[in-house]
């Protein structure tokens, strides 16, 4: 008998359409977990259920992540189907290519609030009930290597996006800490460039150019295919991590390492 690393196990992922939460979704699925999936896009949400294993365990809540009833939605939908929340992916994010001097109040608060608030509101959402149970629980956060260097793209800046990549670093560090004793491990995976449709044409005319650069400057050729980051989620979520918080799993093809 193969052994399921999620076997009983409920999760809910944020952003789970589209690139790594799709494939994060994808691969809990195949090793047991009970799913509760987010995202904007409700339509792309159900065509993944169409491709997903055992579909019968999953539950959708489309929304906006930034938002309290939403967050509020996804534990509702977690205790009333599957009775607990075992795991928190928060990986619901956007990308921002754009110099400070461009960048409105209005553009700064929906990154802001997208990327960072989201997890603020899901991770004051689900610890209460992780706290009420015996085995405590998992968060797992997306930061980025953007979140350790003040990289640039297309000669433009990528401060924003940056900032919440590290706050999301030191928001794991500190809710670690708080909550490791009440056996609650908090962690984060830090990936390199990933392909998926963050990286859009709306900010990359030349997407083949793009694609061509980041193969040249990575020590390992390429970029990360999404289930490489779903592999690393997966095992921060699993027992198989059990002595591991606080910390984050960088995923970057040798990039950092420059
Ligand atoms: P993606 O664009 O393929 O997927 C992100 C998903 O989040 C989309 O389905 C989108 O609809 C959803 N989403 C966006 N805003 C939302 C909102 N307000 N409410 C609900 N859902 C929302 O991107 P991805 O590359 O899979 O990104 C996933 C995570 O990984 C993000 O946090 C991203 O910052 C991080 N990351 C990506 C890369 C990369 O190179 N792709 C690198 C490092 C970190």
């Amino acid at each position: 008998m193969i052994l399921q690393r999620l076997t009983n196990k409920v999760a809910i992922i944020t952003g789970a359409a589209s690139g790594i939460g799709r494939a994060t979704a994808k691969r809990f699925a195949e090793e047991g977990a009970k799913l509760v999936l987010n995202d904007l896009h409700s339509a792309a949400l159900e065509e993944l259920l169409a491709e997903i294993h055992s579909p019968e365990n999953c539950a959708v809540v489309s929304g906006d992540v930034s938002l309290e009833s939403t967050a509020a939605a996804l534990k509702e939908t977690a205790l009333e189907r599957f009775g607990k929340i075992d795991i928190l992916v928060n990986n619901a994010g956007i990308h921002w290519i754009q110099d400070i001097t461009e960048t409105t109040s209005e553009e700064f608060d929906h990154v802001i609030n997208t990327n960072l608030k989201s997890m603020f509101l899901n991770c004051q959402s689900v610890i209460p009930e992780m706290l009420k149970q015996e085995n405590g629980g998992v968060i797992v956060n997306l930061s980025s290597v953007s979140g350790y260097v003040g990289q640039e793209m297309l000669g433009k800046s990528t401060f924003l996006y940056n900032m919440t990549k590290a706050a999301i670093l030191q928001l794991t560090r500190s809710l670690a800490t708080r909550y490791a004793k009440d056996g609650i491990r908090v962690t984060c995976v830090a990936p390199g460039v990933t392909k998926t449709n963050q990286i859009t044409t709306e900010h990359t005319p030349d997407l083949d150019g793009f694609w061509q650069a980041v193969e040249a400057v990575q020590p390992l050729g390429r970029y990360a295919d999404p289930v490489e980051i779903a592999n690393c989620i997966l095992f921060l979520a699993s027992d198989e991590a059990s002595y591991i918080t606080g910390t984050s799993l960088v995923a970057d093809g040798g990039y950092l390492a420059l």
